[in-house]
């Protein structure tokens, strides 16, 4: 039994000062005066933080997999020119380079067919992961075959091949793209993920899996993970009679995730009108359908990725019409939404996971397709449907912190501008840090354990230095991080 006590407590809405959260099996059993909780449990462990404490966040959308890799490879996020790319291959002194996280557009078509000809084996990943560039010696080496993938494309410039594969072309090169993941790797990213107050993911990578419930089965496992599963199995998932939300508090079984398009990084995100591209559908419509009325009747969620404004519409009127309500079916991003589908939005029954911090990094190419009727990563108009906001990172493709998000959400000021994009889709921070906290829980049907301090719920706490209703709400730091009342992580 232990008494958790700080600056103030985050319940209902407010900061409530000079109290403490009872904590009994990793539960909170009462929240009430600091001073009553000491005179009623006078045996009670003390732990007085040093900070204001908040529900721990909950990513709803990350991939534990990528970011496993991309914490132990080259950072390519720094990286602008061909020149410098070169040298850190050039450099490496162990074959082959592995780089993430690099943001395609920094270099020009004839770049990369320069780049592709390198006697060197490089493998590079874009951002926002839907598209892959690997060099011709390490394509050779691997005997790799190049053909045309529907729903995929193989980049050319002047009829050669510049070494990039995009969204379903991404498959040709699988065997070069998931490497093996430690166990040290792994370690690594929870790490990176406590650090940022964050103790529960929606993960949508499955090569991963095989670890994660090795390290659960030896109680090694210190995050929670609600799996994502991988549509091409859903025979085999049904046949094993897995549904949502099976498993136990630390690692359960989530939604089936699909593609319905590409993204906005790679120019595949599928649009209604081509400027300046249109994109591509990932997916047919009639395949959406089934897996949603397959899934769904039985007993599994179905999250669907969703970027452009075509995609988004095809999705929620697929869900519309074929899902069933309480399975709540998640649209997985819903960047773009055409102002005479908001009738669809509002009628719709699904779950809205959004990644707020993309607005900070997408600005430069958000500006460019913008048009009247286009509304864009809108979280106050979605909120407005009365739709619960699960809110996430998709990290790697965005750092996880979820003080970015809070900040990105509330304040829509993209870095390296002053003004903030169209802040009347802003939300307040109660919003957002429920986003964050209630709303990933309820994405993921355990909104009656996580995600709020009240009694009964499970004691994941994050304590920030600094008040989240302060002004300068993106200069804020972690300094502890609770799961079931254990402090799992420290500044
Ligand atoms: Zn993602």
């Amino acid at each position: 039994m232990k008494i958790i006590a700080g600056k103030s407590v985050y319940k209902d809405g407010k900061e409530l000062t000079e109290r403490g959260i009872l904590v009994e099996d990793g539960t909170i059993s009462k929240i009430d005066f600091l001073t009553t909780l000491k005179e009623q449990f006078p045996f009670a462990e003390v732990i007085n933080c040093d900070g204001f404490i908040y529900p721990a966040f909950f990513d709803s959308h990350i991939h534990l997999g990528e970011l496993s890799l991309l914490l132990s490879s080259i950072d390519g996020g720094c990286i602008k020119s061909l020149d410098e790319l070169k040298n850190i291959a050039k450099a490496k002194r162990e074959e082959p380079v592995y780089i993430y996280n690099l943001d395609f557009n920094n270099l020009s078509a004839p770049d990369w067919v320069v780049l592709f000809k390198i006697p060197l084996k490089i493998f590079i990943q874009s951002r926002d992961v839907h598209s892959i560039f690997v060099s011709k010696a390490f394509l050779e080496e691997k005997g790799i075959q190049l053909w045309e993938v529907p729903g995929g494309e193989l980049k050319r410039y002047n009829g050669q091949f510049t070494g990039i594969f995009k969204d379903n072309a991404i498959d040709l090169v699988r065997n070069i793209k998931e490497r093996e993941i430690s166990k040290a790797d792994f370690e690594n990213t929870e790490n990176y993920l406590l650090q940022r107050g964050i103790t529960a993911v929606t993960n949508f990578d499955f090569q991963i899996y095989p670890l994660v419930s090795h390290l659960y089965r030896d109680s090694e496992l210190m995050i929670r993970i609600v799996q994502g599963l991988k549509k091409e199995f859903l025979p085999d998932i049904i046949k094993e009679g897995i549904r949502t939300g099976d498993g136990n508090d630390k690692l359960r079984f989530g939604p089936i995730k699909c593609f319905m398009d590409g993204s906005l990084g790679s120019q595949t995100a599928r649009m209604k009108e081509s400027a300046p591209f249109r994109g591509i559908l990932t997916m047919e419509r009639e395949e959406l359908r089934e897996i949603i009325s397959i899934a769904n009747s039985n007993g599994l969620q179905v999250a669907v990725h969703a970027i452009g404004d075509e995609a988004v519409k095809i999705v929620l009127e697929e869900i519309k019409c074929s899902g069933i309500p309480h399975l709540r079916n998640r649209v997985e991003h819903l960047q773009f939404f055409d102002k005479e589908d908001l009738p669809l939005l509002k009628e719709a029954p699904f779950v809205p996971s959004m990644q707020p911090a993309h607005i900070l990094s997408d600005y430069k190419i958000l500006k460019k397709i913008l048009r009247d009727r286009l509304f864009s990563y809108a979280w106050n108009t979605v909120h407005n449907c009365l739709k619960t906001l699960a809110f996430g990172s998709d990290a790697p493709v965005e750092d996880a912190s979820p003080i970015r998000g809070i900040y990105a959400a509330t304040s829509r000021i993209p870095d390296g501008v002053e003004e903030p994009f169209q802040d009347e889709e802003c939300i307040s921070r109660e919003e957002a840090l429920g986003a964050y906290t209630y709303g990933s829980s309820f994405a993921n049907f355990i909104e009656k354990e996580l995600g709020k301090i009240e009694e009964g719920y499970q004691a994941d706490l994050v304590v920030l230095k600094k008040s989240l209703f302060n002004d300068m709400i993106n200069i804020n730091e972690v300094n502890l991080t609770m799961s079931a009342g254990r402090i799992i992580w420290m500044k």
